[in-house]
């Protein structure tokens, strides 16, 4: 078990105390959320597939037409340094940046440069008993907005819409909201990615259903064959996941963790199955494989 040690953060060329770093309330990323981060999980020492992480963040700002303000290969060496001086083997990455400051209105073109920020904190899990029973889902009455609204393959700082999602499925007692896009169909959690598994095959919505391309969904992806679990692609409605074996998320924060419910109604056997067992053993191998050494 690692001891919490307070959350750093580098901003501006320093690793300061987290509490200590400035946004400026004419930053753009606080008026209108325009910005992007990652959010990257730190195991063993290693910082998980932290190039693809970073090449996440460098397409997602051509996305946004947002120069940032480093080079990838600097923003890498401002993560491994962060990650060093916060000493601890077991921690989250939040990396972000905003378009920066300029005058109030939404225009970007006159803000900037883009402001960088890496913060570094302990990891807050699922509870262990949850993780063991399996967590609670909820279909959410938001939808996931599609790629002619907000492509959600961007991993902006607007998450109002996985934040209300969130709020909802808490109000109504349960873990998790499950997220539709407008044509029904299962985008992904608030802010995992789902997979069911069904006739002992592997099935999570591609991205264009609305699911943002995580990096631990690519890494199931990547794994399940190997271990002699067929896994794909594919459009998944509710029915799915009520015909499911299984059903488990998959993110950063998350881990791999089993549902046992959606909407009250059991899922699977209504506890973490035998895939998801499989799955999540490789998964902690690759860590060590995957990472790159902090530490
Ligand atoms: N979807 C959303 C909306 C997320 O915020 C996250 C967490 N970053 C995920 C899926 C899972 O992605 P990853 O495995 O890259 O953390």
């Amino acid at each position: 078990m690692s001891v919490d040690r307070p959350a750093l953060c580098w901003i501006d060329g320093a690793i300061v105390d987290a509490r200590e770093a400035r946004f400026s309330i004419r930053d753009h990323g606080l008026l209108y959320g325009d910005g992007l981060f990652e959010g990257i999980r730190v195991r063993h020492g290693r910082v998980f597939r932290l190039g693809d992480h970073l090449a996440r963040f460098a397409v997602g700002a051509r996305a946004i037409a947002l120069e940032l303000p480093r080079p990838l290969a600097e923003i890498r060496e401002i993560v491994l340094a962060t990650v060093r001086a916060h000493g601890t083997p077991e921690a989250y990455v939040r990396l972000l940046v905003t378009r920066g400051e300029g005058p109030l209105g939404v225009d970007p073109t006159p803000c900037g440069p883009a402001r960088l920020a890496c913060l570094v904190a302990s990891i807050a899990l699922y509870p262990e008993e949850k993780r063991r029973l399996g967590i609670d889902l909820v279909t959410s009455s938001l939808r996931r907005p599609g790629p002619d609204v907000l492509d959600p393959r961007v991993k902006s700082l607007n998450y109002l819409n996985n934040v209300l999602a969130k709020l909802e499925a808490r109000s109504r007692g349960a873990d998790e909201a499950l997220l539709l896009n407008a044509a029904g169909l299962v985008a992904e959690a608030a802010v995992a990615n789902v997979f069911v598994a069904r006739g002992g095959e592997l099935l999570t919505p591609p991205a264009t259903d609305g699911a943002l391309e995580g990096i631990t969904r690519a890494t199931v992806l990547e794994l399940a064959p190997a271990l002699g679990i067929p896994a794909r692609e594919r459009s998944l409605g509710r029915f799915d996941l009520f015909a499911a074996e299984e059903c488990f998320l998959t993110g950063s924060g998350a881990g791999l963790v089993g549902v046992r419910s959606l909407d009250g109604r059991r899922v699977g056997s209504g506890a973490p199955g035998p895939l998801l067992a499989k799955l999540a053993v490789a998964f902690d191998e690759a860590y060590a494989l995957r990472g790159e050494r902090a530490l």
